[in-house]
C-alpha cells in the first residue's frame, strides 16, 4: 500500500485525506522535513499559496521537498498547490518551489464569488466528464515542452498539466466524490 503524504500546514488537508482514504491508500500528514522520509508520493493541497509557501520556509521544508521531488517523488499540486509547484508566477509573490516548468496566474478567473464548476475531459481518464470545481483558481499561462496538458477549459486555457511524475490541477478533485484523478 503506498503511503501518500499531504503537506498539512494550511489548506484543505482534511478533504484530501478523506478522498485518499476512500481509495484505501495509507495517508500521512507532512509538517516537518522528517515526515517526508516515509512517503511514496506527495500532495500539496488547495488553500492559500502565500501562506503555504511562508510556512514551507518557516518549517525548513523547501529544500527537502525540492530534493525529493527532483529525485522522482510523485507529486500533485491542487489549486494553491499548482502555484507552489510552478517555475514562474505572474504575481511577484509568493516565491514558488520551481518544480514544474509552468508559468501560473493566480486568481485567473476572478475572486471567490467568481468560483465555478465545469465538466472537463481529462487525458487518461475514461468515462463521463470530470466535474471540475474551481475556487479562486489559478490558470497555466505558459509552459515548456516538458509539460503535457491533460485538460483545458473551453477557451483553451490549460487546467491540468503533467511533467514526468508531477501533476498540477487548477481545480479541486478532492471536493467531489469522483476518485478518478
Ligand atoms: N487563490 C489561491 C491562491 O492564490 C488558491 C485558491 C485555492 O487553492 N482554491 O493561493
Amino acid at each position: 500500500m503506498p503511503n501518500v503524504g499531504i503537506l498539512a500546514i494550511q489548506g484543505d488537508v482534511l478533504e484530501h485525506k478523506l478522498a485518499l482514504e476512500r481509495i484505501r491508500v495509507d495517508v500521512s500528514e507532512v509538517r516537518l522535513p522528517e515526515h517526508l522520509e516515509s512517503v511514496d508520493a506527495l500532495i500539496i493541497p488547495g488553500g492559500e499559496s502565500t501562506t503555504i509557501v511562508q510556512l514551507i520556509d518557516l518549517y525548513g521544508l523547501r529544500n527537502v521537498i525540492q530534493e525529493r521531488v527532483e529525485a522522482g517523488l510523485p507529486t500533485w499540486g491542487t489549486c494553491a498547490g499548482m502555484i507552489v509547484l510552478a517555475a514562474h508566477l505572474t504575481d511577484r509573490r509568493p516565491e514558488p518551489l520551481r518544480l514544474m516548468d509552468i508559468e501560473v496566474s493566480r486568481n485567473a478567473f476572478g475572486r471567490q464569488i467568481d468560483s465555478f464548476e465545469r465538466e472537463l475531459h481529462i487525458t487518461g481518464i475514461d468515462g463521463s466528464p470530470f466535474q471540475g470545481v474551481f475556487i479562486r483558481a489559478p490558470a497555466v499561462v505558459g509552459m515548456s515542452d516538458k509539460v503535457q496538458v491533460l485538460a483545458r477549459l473551453e477557451d483553451g486555457r490549460p487546467v491540468a498539466v503533467k511533467q514526468e511524475l508531477r501533476l498540477a490541477t487548477s481545480f479541486h478533485p478532492e471536493l467531489t466524490d469522483d476518485s478518478r484523478v
